[in-house]
């Protein structure tokens, strides 16, 4: 049997499929699965583990079962031993909790009801991550009994808020261990553009806080000659980008090129929502200041607000700072550089206080090895085009636990999370084509992936 024949079959089963995808996609959508008791009952997380363990086990992973997490939620783990003993091991990850439905009245459909609207599924969770919990059972129902690797599986409960498999991780290695891992928790390009991402930003907060005065003064006698907090704070902020918008800290790199597929800047400025007639910011492409580039981003002050103000001289002010760096910055570096920059602008000699919380590093994967020959192959093979690379300017932490923890496994970041789906936002849907394309590009990967271990 050729690979052309394989992929036939697979293609026709897929589509054969897809009505049961809707179906189950539906239900698993009916679940609000918000992993935040004070919003939602914790039983509707129990249901949706249940609903996916369940299905799982009837895809294959007959040993399916809940793993209790250190925050109470729960993972769906299971595994699906292959005959053949020198098979490799494929870790398929995905997470069943979501992002509450925020703003509810700018929903266009009911978030928890799959709703049909110019050819894509609007829903909470339709593509992040429900839509790629059904890629991984499509891809495993295509297969059906001629699955060539040794399966393990993870679906977790609490990404969206608390990530605490990442502290299960260390402490059960051996449940995980695999020599692929499939991170379906992120998209392409575009709808039929095939893309894995391969390069993550890592984060940490920095807070900040400026002192001048025992007290508020009054702005009339004392304000020309008195140092006003706001105001030092503010000019120490303005300091950490240049007139063009490029992020400017001694020591931190701001001139590094992405080298994968670009980000249009059209597109970026419809996928941000960028007014007419404001700039992108930054001398570099677009690619290149989101994925390749620090980036701060002020979060909060710390100020009188304007109702209720006085006219008085602010005696302290304070601000939480976000910082952004692409693979190669250690950020816990980055985060001392830009403490350093802070307290060596700051004007009048205030007192200045800082605190970094929480340094996550950046990500690149390893790419070149067996697993990206077998997804760039599978990618063409779906799709009809080839796969290219992208960043992603956020921090996923579980992929830095999982590399640390499997220090030879390629992580391969995929999934139906196109652009328009509009994660985490109101009106969030999926594009069903992505799921099929994606549910062959899975079962095409997996009999690659094993051909070429062999
Ligand atoms: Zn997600």
């Amino acid at each position: 049997m050729g690979s052309e024949a394989a992929d036939t079959g697979l293609r026709e089963r897929i589509e054969g499929l897809m009505g049961q995808v809707r179906a189950e996609l539906a239900e698993l959508v009916a679940i609000p699965s918000v992993a935040d008791p004070r919003q939602f009952p914790p039983e509707e997380c129990a249901r949706a583990a249940r609903w996916v363990r369940d299905a799982f086990a009837g895809a294959g992973f007959t040993d399916a079962w809940l793993a209790e997490m250190s925050d109470g939620s729960q993972a769906v783990l299971g595994s699906r031993p292959c005959p053949d003993p020198d098979a490799p091991t494929v870790l398929l990850y995905a997470h069943y909790d979501v992002q509450p439905p925020l703003n509810e009245a700018a929903w266009r459909t009911p978030p928890f009801e799959l709703t049909e609207v110019g050819g894509r599924w609007y829903g909470r969770g339709a593509a992040d991550c429900k839509g790629n919990i059904l890629v991984h059972l499509a891809a495993l129902r295509a297969l059906g009994d001629q699955v060539p690797v040794n399966l393990k599986l993870v679906v977790e409960g609490s990404e969206e808020t608390t990530g605490a498999l990442e502290e299960f991780v260390p402490g059960n290695a051996g449940l995980l261990r695999a020599d692929a891992i499939l991170i379906c928790d992120s998209g392409n390009a575009a709808v039929g553009q095939p893309a894995v991402t391969v390069s993550l930003r890592g984060v940490a907060d920095v807070i900040v806080g400026v002192e001048a005065l025992t007290s508020e003064l009054h702005s009339g006698l004392f304000g020309g000659a008195a140092p006003d907090a706001l105001a030092a704070l503010v000019a120490m902020l303005a300091t950490l980008r240049d007139d063009r918008g490029n992020t400017t800290i001694p020591g931190l790199d701001n001139t590094q090129v992405w080298r994968g597929a670009p980000y249009p800047a059209e597109t970026f400025r419809a996928d941000a929502g960028v007014l007419e007639g404001v700039s992108l910011l930054g001398d570099g492409a677009v690619a290149d200041m989101v994925w390749s580039r620090p980036a701060v981003t002020i979060l909060g002050i710390d100020c009188p607000p304007v109702d209720g103000s006085a006219a008085a001289i602010t005696p302290r002010a304070s601000a939480k700072l976000n910082l952004r760096v692409p693979p190669g910055t250690q950020t816990g570096e980055a985060a001392e550089a830009l403490v350093r920059h802070l307290r060596a602008v700051a004007p009048w000699g205030v007192r200045v206080t800082t605190e970094i919380e929480a340094p996550g590093p950046p990500f690149a994967a390893r790419t070149g090895g067996p697993a990206y020959q077998a997804i760039e192959a599978a990618m063409r093979e779906a799709y009809g085009r080839p796969m290219v690379t992208l960043g992603d300017g956020g921090s996923i932490p579980l992929c830095n636990v999982l590399a640390d923890a499997y220090p030879d496994a390629e992580l391969i970041l995929m999934g139906v999370e196109e652009p328009l789906a509009l994660i985490h936002a109101p009106n969030e849907s999926v594009d069903p084509a992505e799921i099929a394309a994606m549910a062959l590009t899975e079962a095409l990967f997996l009999q690659r992936y094993a051909a070429i271990r062999r």
